[in-house]
């Protein structure tokens, strides 16, 4: 069995980020990640995600000297443009004087310069193909599959930043040390590709498109290459409902008829939306997000996945991260201080954000559409 100080398990956002800050501490930190490394061989498809990053990540990212570097891929929308069935688009900004923007940017590049800073740092090591299939919460002791075999690690510290299906925390349930909460929404997402128009955008780049239908919507960000990936959040069931429009003539009439801008700027729109995965949409609460004894926690999705609806998800993360960091500083390092205290901290804030991003789908696939709407709450996403 290997020895290591710090096993942090998932190299999403929040993984190599944390990595990022633990070195920066002084920590030797294994960095085990269940896919091939992202940054070799292409995405999958149909879940490119594009993320609205907002000051609160952007604070975690300033803090080890990355703000510069992710913000040059970024493209800030100072506002929202609601696209109706029929009648003219309506650009409702961000701030009353159009200064203030949120910033699409792609979570794969995001993902890869996060991948790419944790490997630069002193004291980190990537272990990509490692997928955690078992932990022992306080002796620290982990289990990876990889394509040549099973491989056993003993950690000083266990941190599991593997997302909302997170295995860590699969395993902190199974050993009965936390209990969790996992509601997803009888809604999904779907994504779909408008593509630049002769090396232009076909919409305002300056601007979080929506399409508000009620029960239904879909948005739309914008790309550095000028295409906008488009996110569909409709139910499964029901007469706009993923299940009912499963073949081309449905598919077609749909769009035409509720969002008929759409078709013109996406000709392979039917192909896109038959070939595409649908993807779930869920909400994870845990009691708690630390073992006692200061071996073991969990961080970013893993802890409290959330809907998307109020772009929050990895700012919250991330925020995540910066707090953990204060917690060791402010304990001098003892993880057995640090762990709750770091809990103490952010569990009030993630479970707000969590209850008004599920609020915020109501606001987005109905409200703003109305004409009673008005600008009175500081939404950072919608
Ligand atoms: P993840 O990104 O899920 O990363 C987890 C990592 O762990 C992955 O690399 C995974 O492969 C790895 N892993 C999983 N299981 C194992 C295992 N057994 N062993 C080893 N490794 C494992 N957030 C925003 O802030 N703004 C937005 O606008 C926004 N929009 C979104 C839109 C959509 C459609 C969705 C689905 C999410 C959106 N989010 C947004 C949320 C954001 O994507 C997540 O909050 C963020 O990715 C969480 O990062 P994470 O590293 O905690 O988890």
């Amino acid at each position: 069995m290997t020895k290591v100080d710090i096993a942090v398990v998932g190299a999403g956002l929040t993984g190599s980020l944390l990595a990022c800050y633990l070195a920066r501490r002084g920590h030797q930190v294994s960095l085990y990640e269940r896919r091939p490394d992202p940054r070799v061989g292409d995405g999958e498809r149909g879940r490119s995600i594009n993320l609205a990053l907002s000051e609160r990540g952007l604070d975690a990212l300033r803090r080890v000297g990355l703000e510069q570097q992710v913000m040059a891929d970024a493209l800030p929308m100072r506002g929202r443009m609601i696209h109706p069935v029929a009648g003219p688009r309506d650009f409702q900004p961000y701030s009353r004087d159009g200064d203030k923007a949120i910033n699409s940017i792609s979570r794969g590049a995001l993902n890869n310069a996060l991948i790419d800073a944790a490997e630069a740092a002193d004291g980190v090591t990537l272990h990509f193909g490692h997928r955690l299939t078992g932990l022992a919460p306080v002796t620290g002791e982990l289990r990876f599959e990889t394509s040549e075999g099973t491989v056993g690690v003993s950690a000083s510290v266990v941190l599991g930043a593997d997302g909302a299906g997170s295995a860590t925390r699969a395993q902190l349930v199974a050993a009965g040390v936390i209990r969790e909460d996992v509601e997803f929404l009888d809604h999904g997402y779907k994504e779909l590709t408008i593509s630049a128009v002769d090396g232009a955008f076909a919409l305002d780049p300056e601007a979080l498109h929506i399409w508000p239908r009620g029960n239904a919507m879909m948005i739309a960000l914008p790309n550095p290459d000028r295409s906008f990936t488009c996110t569909l959040f409709w139910p499964y069931r029901g007469p706009s409902g993923f299940a009912s429009l499963d073949t081309p003539a449905a598919v077609k009439e749909h769009f035409e008829a509720r969002y008929p801008d759409l078709p013109p700027l996406s000709p392979g729109l039917v192909e896109d939306y038959l070939g595409n995965p649908v993807g779930r949409l869920g909400t994870v609460r845990c009691d708690t997000w630390h073992v006692p004894g200061g071996r073991t926690a969990l961080i970013g999705d893993a802890a409290h996945a959330i809907v998307p609806f109020y772009g929050q998800g990895a700012n919250c993360a991330f925020e995540d991260v910066v707090e953990l960091d204060r917690c060791l500083t402010e304990t001098a390092g003892t993880w057995e201080l640090a762990l709750p205290r770091y809990e103490k901290q952010r569990k009030d804030n993630a479970d707000a954000i969590a209850r008004m991003a599920l609020d915020n789908f109501v606001e987005m696939r109905d409200r703003v559409a109305s004409p009673v709407f008005t600008f009175t709450r500081k939404t950072e996403l919608a």
